[in-house]
């Protein structure tokens, strides 16, 4: 009889990053674990809670306006090391927009103090003088698609030995310039995923929702195949949201 599958998932600043809709993800996370009779919960960590880095097995952590930022991202330095052994440790980062960009060594926005970052990843992220909003198309390196919707004044540029996610075929993604959008950076035994995709992301992006899955229960089960699901309505969606301009 094989051990039971559960998956511990912590919402960072649950109270604080959660006006563009991304609590989206963590709803597809717990349903397409159900679905499957997986074991899942999700902890919410806010200002001043602590936690065991050895605890959970996905992160994730929302988009925010630059004031819910700066609100968070003394007490998300204060989080740093937890984090950083949490994701060596294997566990896996889903950070949207405001929260991916506090991954990276620093946010400066266009007005008010520069945000230090937890440099969990190599980049680094300057607001530029426009203000990118709109559907985003984008082609990851096993040739799926990911499909959002974008509003960000920020622009991220990645180290040059940091995974972009994938690269922009509609849209501006990470800065409008370089075509890439996103990291998907392995760190230790864990994983990165940043990105700039709202809407939620994961709802119509079900291969990627599973990936996160399956990465999640890896970190304490054997590598686990995980049955398919009816994705025809998912699909769906996902197929209409390519055909969306910018
Ligand atoms: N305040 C940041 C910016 O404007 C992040 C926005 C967001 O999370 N959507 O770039």
């Amino acid at each position: 009889m094989s051990e039971p599958l559960t998956l511990r998932i912590a919402h960072l600043y649950a109270h604080f990053l959660n006006i563009y809709g991304d609590r989206g993800n963590l709803i597809t996370l717990l349903q397409r674990s159900a679905w499957r009779g997986i074991g899942v919960t999700v902890d919410p960590i806010g200002l001043n809670e602590d936690f065991d880095p050895a605890m959970f097995d996905i992160y994730f952590i929302g988009g925010g306006q630059d004031k819910q930022q700066q609100i968070i991202a003394a007490d998300l330095n204060c989080r740093r090391k937890k984090l950083h052994e949490a994701v060596n440790g294997g566990s896996v980062i889903l950070a949207v927009c405001g929260g991916y960009q506090l991954l990276g060594h620093y946010y400066r926005p266009a007005s008010g103090d520069e945000l230090a970052g937890i440099s969990l990843i190599d980049a680094w992220t300057v607001a530029g003088s426009r203000r990118m909003i709109g559907n985003v198309v984008v082609r990851r390196p096993d040739g799926s698609t990911l499909v959002g919707f974008e509003n960000h004044s920020g622009r991220t540029f990645l180290g040059k030995d940091v995974e972009p996610l994938g690269r922009v075929i509609t849209g501006n993604g990470n800065n409008g310039d370089d075509h890439l959008e996103g990291t998907a950076q392995a760190v230790g035994r864990g994983k990165v995923f940043g990105t700039y995709l709202h809407g939620s992301l994961l709802p119509k992006n079900p291969i990627f929702a599973d990936e996160l899955i399956a990465l999640g229960l890896a970190r304490r089960h054997n590598s686990v195949k995980l049955p398919p699901l009816d994705d025809a309505l998912e699909n769906e969606a996902h197929e209409r949201a390519l055909r969306l301009r910018a």
